[in-house]
C-alpha cells in the first residue's frame, strides 16, 4: 500500500485568468487530519474542490493511493472522497435517514434497491454521528448543529477514505462546534483520512495532526501542527498578533488574538520601567496610542516580563529574588538609550528594583527625557521605608517631568 495517500505538486489555478493558487505542494499520510488555515479570499476553498474533483485540473499534479486523481472513474472516486460543503442545505424536507442513504448512491446499481451493506455503511455512519436519534425526522427541522452531524452522516456513509469538510464548525456554538470536532477526531481514529478548513485557528491546534497555512494562494506553512501553529507564523498568516497559551489539559497550544487597535506610528519609542505586573494598564495604552516600547529591568516571571515577550517587545529582566546585574543595568541603559522617551509607571519598589531609579537618574542627566505619574508616590507602593519616594522626588527635582494621568503625553 502506497504509504502517501494524497500528494500535491505545484498546483496552480485560476478563475478566468485570476490566479488563486500557484505552486501548491504537500503530501498527506493515511489516516492523519490535516486543518487548512488562511485569510478569506486565500484559495482554500478552490483546494478543497479541486482535491475533492469539482473543478477541473489547470496546472500540477493531484495522485491520490499513488495514481493522478482524473484517471478514477466517477464511481471509484465517489467511493474514495466525501466532501461536507460549508453551506448546510436549509429546503432540504426529507427524514434524516434518507437524505443520509444519499450517501450511498456511488455503491448503487441504477434502479437498484438498497442492499444489507448499504444499510450497514448509513447505521454505521449514523452511530458514528450519533444521529440515529434523527432517523426519522425531517432534515428541516433540525438544528444547525445537529443538520451539519447529517451532513457528515451522508459523507460517511459513502465509506470515504479521504474526508473534505469546508468550514465544518464555522456556523455553531461552541458545544456543537465540539460535537463536531469530537466526531472528527473518532473518524480519523477510525482511519479516515480528513482534510478541513477552519477559520479558528485554535480548532487546528486543538484538533488536527497537520496544518496547512495558504496566503494568496501559496502555501506559507505546512507541516505538523507542533511545527506550524505558533504565534509569530499565525501574525505572519492572518495578519493579527496572538498572545500564546498552554491548554491545560490537552497541553497543545491556544492562541487569543489581541485586540490592540492600531493607531499610525509616533515615531517615538518610550523605554517603560515597571514590574509587579503593574506595567500591563500602560503597555496597552503606549501602543494603543502608536508609541513603540522597550521594557526593563524587571524580574523574570514577573507579568510585566511574560506581556513584553508575548508582545515581542525588548525587555531586560533580571533572576527572580536576584539584585539586578551589572549587566542587566547595561543591557537596560543600552535600550533607553536608544528611546526618546523614559516612563516610570507607579509600581512597587523593595531594595532588588531601586536601582531602576538610578537608572533614570542617569538616562535625566543625559538629557533624556523622563516621565513619572502623581500617584507614584504613594506611600503604599514604598517597601524601602522612604528611599524609592526620596529618588522619585530627587528624579522629580533634576527635570523628570510629574504628570497626573499618562494621556497626558498624547492630548498635548
Ligand atoms: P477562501 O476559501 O480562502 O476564502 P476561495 O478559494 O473561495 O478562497 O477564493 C479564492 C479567490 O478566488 C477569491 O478571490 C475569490 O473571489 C475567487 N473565486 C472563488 N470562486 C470563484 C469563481 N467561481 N469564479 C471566480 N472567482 C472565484
Amino acid at each position: 500500500m502506497v504509504k502517501e495517500l494524497l500528494s500535491v505538486h505545484h498546483l496552480t489555478f485560476a478563475y478566468s485568468g485570476d490566479c488563486v493558487l500557484q505552486g501548491v505542494d504537500f503530501t498527506l499520510h493515511r489516516g492523519t487530519f490535516l486543518g487548512i488555515v488562511g485569510p478569506n479570499g486565500s484559495g482554500k476553498t478552490t483546494l478543497l474542490h479541486l482535491l475533492a474533483r469539482l473543478l477541473p485540473l489547470q496546472e500540477g499534479i493531484i495522485c491520490f493511493e499513488g495514481k493522478e486523481i482524473w484517471r478514477y472513474s466517477h464511481t471509484e472516486w465517489a467511493k474514495k472522497v466525501a466532501i461536507v460543503f460549508q453551506e448546510i442545505p436549509t429546503r432540504v424536507s426529507l427524514p434524516c435517514q434518507e437524505v443520509i442513504a444519499m450517501g450511498r448512491f456511488p455503491y448503487l446499481r441504477r434502479f437498484a434497491r438498497e442492499g444489507e451493506e448499504d444499510e450497514r455503511a448509513v447505521q454505521w455512519a449514523m452511530e458514528m454521528t450519533e444521529t440515529w436519534q434523527f432517523a426519522e425526522r425531517d432534515f428541516g427541522e433540525l438544528s444547525g448543529g445537529e443538520k451539519q452531524r447529517v451532513m457528515i452522516a451522508r459523507a460517511l456513509a459513502q465509506k470515504p477514505t479521504l474526508l473534505l469538510l469546508d468550514e465544518p464548525t464555522s456556523h455553531l456554538d461552541v458545544l456543537h462546534q465540539l460535537e463536531v470536532m469530537q466526531i472528527l477526531r473518532a473518524l480519523q481514529r477510525e482511519g479516515i483520512t480528513i482534510i478541513g478548513i477552519f477559520h479558528d485557528p485554535n480548532v487546528v491546534a486543538q484538533w488536527c495532526q497537520y496544518a496547512l497555512f495558504l496566503k494568496g494562494g501559496r502555501v506559507l506553512r505546512f507541516g505538523t501542527t507542533e511545527e506550524v501553529m505558533r504565534k509569530e507564523y499565525l501574525a505572519e498568516l492572518l495578519e493579527v498578533e496572538f498572545i500564546e497559551h498552554t491548554h491545560p489539559l490537552s497541553l497543545r497550544p491556544f492562541f487569543t488574538p489581541l485586540e490592540l487597535r492600531k493607531r499610525p506610528s509616533r515615531g517615538i519609542t518610550v523605554h517603560l520601567i515597571c514590574g509587579g505586573g503593574r506595567g500591563i494598564p500602560f503597555v496597552r495604552k503606549f501602543l494603543e496610542a502608536g508609541f513603540s516600547l522597550s521594557v526593563g529591568i524587571v524580574n523574570r516571571f514577573d507579568s510585566d516580563e511574560e506581556l513584553a515577550i508575548q508582545l515581542r517587545l525588548p525587555v531586560v529582566s533580571e533572576k527572580p529574588f536576584s539584585p539586578f546585574s551589572e549587566e542587566s543595568l547595561h543591557h537596560a541603559l543600552h535600550l533607553a538609550r536608544k528611546a526618546q522617551w523614559v516612563f516610570i509607571v507607579p509600581t512597587y519598589w523593595g531594595r532588588g528594583n531601586l536601582l531602576n531609579l538610578e537608572l533614570a537618574r542617569l538616562l535625566l542627566l543625559e538629557g533624556k527625557r523622563v516621565f513619572l505619574l502623581r500617584e507614584g508616590f504613594d506611600p503604599r507602593f514604598d517597601y524601602t521605608g522612604g528611599e524609592a519616594r526620596k529618588k522619585l522626588a530627587e528624579l522629580a527635582h533634576h527635570g523628570a517631568q510629574v504628570l497626573e494621568r499618562v494621556e497626558e503625553l498624547w492630548e498635548k
